[in-house]
């Protein structure tokens, strides 16, 4: 009997390369110490550190990631339809001790017209669903869009949730100080786990 199969990696290597390519793009902003991200305010900021020196150890190819890029890309583009820009880009310049710094990040889905934010989260589990993490995050870019309404929506195996944020103020000013004199680490007691650094890092607790 004649095989029917073998393996193949074509379009593997366009998944990788298209990856990559984003990957590759953030790795040299990464290495600019003036960029800041939204995610940094929201983690360890020991993190934005030891990014600068090791900023290579940051690069993963990751089964979950690509699910979860490709899950961002269809529910994006569906959102497209129903008037959100989407990956909108969002960058705000900060003075802080005289010097200057640019604080970036990219919400997933922007309704302009009716102030509402869109963060789509996949995840294996859902437990603690809404995470605090995502809620301060979204609450980073509510501030800075200045819209009222947020939405997260969460996208696991076999649970969909969604959950409304409403805007509180937050001080971002500081949280940016905060970053750069390195005065969290970590912040949550489950970061050091999932950490790039954890093997270099002299914080490190628990694991
Ligand atoms: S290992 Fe923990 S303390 Fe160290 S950088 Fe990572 S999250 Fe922060």
């Amino acid at each position: 009997m004649l095989q029917q199969y073998r393996s193949s990696q074509e379009i593997l290597s366009i998944i990788y390369s298209e990856y990559m390519k984003e990957v590759y793009e953030k790795l040299e902003e990464s290495k600019d110490p003036s960029i800041i991200f939204v995610t940094d305010l929201v983690a360890c900021t020991h993190k934005y550190h030891l990014r600068h020196l090791f900023p290579e150890l940051t690069i993963r190819f990751e089964p979950a990631a690509i699910l979860g890029d490709l899950v961002h890309s269809g529910l994006e583009s569906i959102l497209e339809n129903r008037g959100f820009k989407t990956e909108y880009p969002v960058e705000r310049k900060y003075k802080v001790k005289g010097k200057e710094y640019v604080l970036k990040g990219r919400v997933d889905a922007y309704n302009e017209e009716k102030g509402v934010v869109v963060e789509i989260k996949t995840s294996r589990s859902t437990q603690n669903l809404p995470r605090e993490h995502h809620v301060y995050q979204l609450q980073v870019y509510l501030n800075i869009l200045n819209a009222d309404k947020g939405i997260l929506i969460y996208i696991t195996p076999d649970r969909l949730l969604e959950f409304y944020v409403r805007k509180e103020k937050i001080d971002i000013k500081s949280l940016i100080k905060m970053v750069i004199e390195d005065r969290v680490h970590p912040k949550w007691e489950w970061e050091c786990k999932y950490c790039y650094f954890h093997k270099i890092c002299p914080y490190r607790v628990g694991y």
